[in-house]
């Protein structure tokens, strides 16, 4: 059971949403967050205010976040960061805290700790990135995240977080009859022939079955109908797209470099994207129910973003 609960766990990627709302935390919703849980690593997507109380409340073992990524300096999408960093503080973390975000993001933890006399206990590394670049700005054996630069008001970037390939997978049939050393194992599932004590060559495609399919989710957090994303974001299995208004307020969301329902559904349709999930719903909205019909009727497979729902990929 062990084995199958640690399998589960890494093979495991999902989307929770932390914070559904627009600037204005109003109807239950929460600022932009949202937590990633792939392959046994925890990634936090923005973190706005009330990001730790959302936390607590839909998420064990919160000191387990090793990366935080912040899309703009909007208050809504990172007024709950020092916070978090002040409470991974007083609860002793000893892991490195990864946070990535323009470099003015820096100078705002800086000051905030400095006045406060904060020393902190764990490491805080702090990553850079250039939100006009689309590029990888994390990579390791389990997963890459790269960034997708956005057209709001001031600079900003979504990001894509996708699974590195798993390795092969040995044939049952011939562990069973050829006679396989153990140390051999990882170079098979590495892709490498097997060769017998007899000098016979079994090809790696004829010993060993495909790995699962990679994944990935884009998260497009606050952006104006923006179409040079769609081949960035090409094909990904799940897409958050911000959807502040309906196609009433459509000249309002033009004006705040924001986009409608409608506007993130034709960005899935071009993307051929699995599914879209919609979010940063404007206070005006006590339900998104007009947004996801709008967003539906060009994308069906739309769904409504709600603070504490998690989406499998
Ligand atoms: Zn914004």
């Amino acid at each position: 059971l062990g084995v199958l609960f640690y399998y589960l766990h890494t093979v495991r990627f999902a989307v929770t949403i932390l914070g559904s709302g627009a600037a204005i935390p109003a109807n239950g919703r929460n600022p932009s967050s949202q937590l990633v849980e792939i392959r046994n690593h925890l990634l936090l997507l923005d973190c706005g205010e009330g990001t730790q109380m959302a936390l607590r409340k839909f998420v064990p073992g919160i000191q387990r976040i090793s990366h935080i990524f912040i899309s703009h300096l909007h208050g809504d999408h990172f007024y709950g960061l020092v916070g978090l960093i002040s409470s991974f503080h007083l609860l002793g973390r000893i892991n490195p805290l990864h946070i990535y975000g323009v470099p003015e993001l820096k100078e705002i933890i800086d000051l905030q700790l400095k006045h406060s006399r904060t020393e902190l206990v764990y490491p805080l590394e702090f990553h850079e990135i250039d939100p006009d670049k689309a590029e990888i700005i994390v990579e390791n054996e389990h997963f890459f995240v790269k960034t997708i630069p956005l057209n709001h008001r001031i600079p900003t970037c979504g990001f894509i977080v996708s699974e590195k390939p798993l390795k092969r997978n040995i044939r049952k049939d011939f562990v069973n009859t050829a006679d396989v050393p153990v140390n051999s194992f990882e170079k098979i599932r590495a892709g490498a022939d097997f060769v017998d004590a007899d000098g016979k060559v079994y090809p790696n495609s004829s010993i060993t079955t495909d790995p699962p399919r990679t994944k990935s989710y884009a998260y497009c957090s606050d952006t104006t109908y923006h179409e040079p994303i769609v081949n960035i974001i090409r094909g990904v299995n799940l897409l958050y797209h911000e959807a502040t208004f309906a196609n009433d307020k459509q000249k309002d969301a033009k004006e705040k470099l924001h986009a409608t329902a409608r506007e993130a559904a034709r960005i899935a349709l071009q993307a051929g994207v699995g599914r879209l999930v919609i979010g940063h719903f404007s206070a005006r909205y006590r339900d998104p129910e007009i947004l996801l019909d709008e967003a539906r009727e060009i994308f069906p497979d739309t769904i409504a973003a709600e603070d504490g729902l998690t989406i499998e990929l």
